[in-house]
């Protein structure tokens, strides 16, 4: 396979064409940015650990009957994923109550949800990603009714998977955000990735912070907290 010309870059990533039309090349980088961009930074082998926690976890899912554009790593940084049209929505999940959700109903972070809680936003940095819900997703023919229960049963699905696994490594998953795209022959599938970038981890004992709110709120250990998750999830 010939990877060629960069199609488009990203916050965290850059995408590349291949020889292949169904086929397109990430790259992921340590480049940082947190509240739409307003704070940037780089944390220094985000992008090799980022890269393989995701893949790590995409073939889990596929095993567990996800189906997501995982292709084939290629290098510690590089990974051969299906060509989508990303749906422009942000999934996230959440199990406990942090960030915007805690700020917005006035929860004490780590106040536990009494079941899943789902939110969509529509992805546009100039607006901010706002929230919407499934009549603006309609009215704006994002995604259609059945894609959309498609894309509820899936990320649920997918909660249930990571949640049960990240407890096996002593690590509580209190919220994440998920993309999905279509692929040429209409398949709807997960795509993007999941690392400490998109989760928010808790170390189960302690709760210390084992993802990107370190970076965000200036907790230090940034750098380390990474490397913390990728040895618990990768032995590595
Ligand atoms: N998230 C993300 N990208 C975004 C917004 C949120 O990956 O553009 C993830 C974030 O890391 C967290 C979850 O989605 O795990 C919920 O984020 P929240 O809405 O609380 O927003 P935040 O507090 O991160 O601004």
């Amino acid at each position: 396979m010939k990877v060629l010309e960069q199609l488009y870059e990203g916050k965290a990533k850059r995408v590349y064409a291949t020889d292949r039309p169904d086929v397109v090349m990430v790259a992921y980088k340590d480049d940082a940015t947190a509240f739409n961009g307003l704070k940037k930074g780089t944390i220094t082998g985000k992008g090799a650990i980022n890269n393989r926690m995701t893949n790590f976890l995409m073939k889990m899912l596929e095993k567990n009957g996800v189906p997501t554009h995982f292709i084939e790593e290629i290098s510690s940084r590089e990974t051969l994923v299906k060509k989508v049209s990303i749906i422009p929505l942000e999934v996230i999940v959440r199990n406990v109550a942090a960030g915007s959700l805690s700020k917005r109903l006035g929860l004490t972070e780590g106040t536990k949800l009494r079941r899943t809680v789902l939110e969509f936003c529509y992805k546009n940095d100039e607006l901010g990603d706002p929230m919407v819900n499934e009549y603006h997703i309609a009215a704006m023919g994002w995604a259609t009714a059945e894609q959309m229960q498609q894309i509820v049963s899936m990320a649920l699905k997918v909660d249930e998977i990571l949640t049960l696994y990240f407890k096996g490594v002593g690590v509580d998953l209190i919220d994440f955000k998920l993309e999905f795209g279509l692929t040429a022959d209409g398949e709807l599938v997960l795509a993007d990735e999941i690392s400490p970038d998109t989760c928010r981890f808790w170390d189960a004992e302690t709760h210390e912070k084992l993802d990107k709110d370190r970076f965000r709120r200036d907790l230090g250990g940034v750098e380390e907290a990474y490397q913390e998750m990728s040895r618990r999830i990768m032995g590595e």
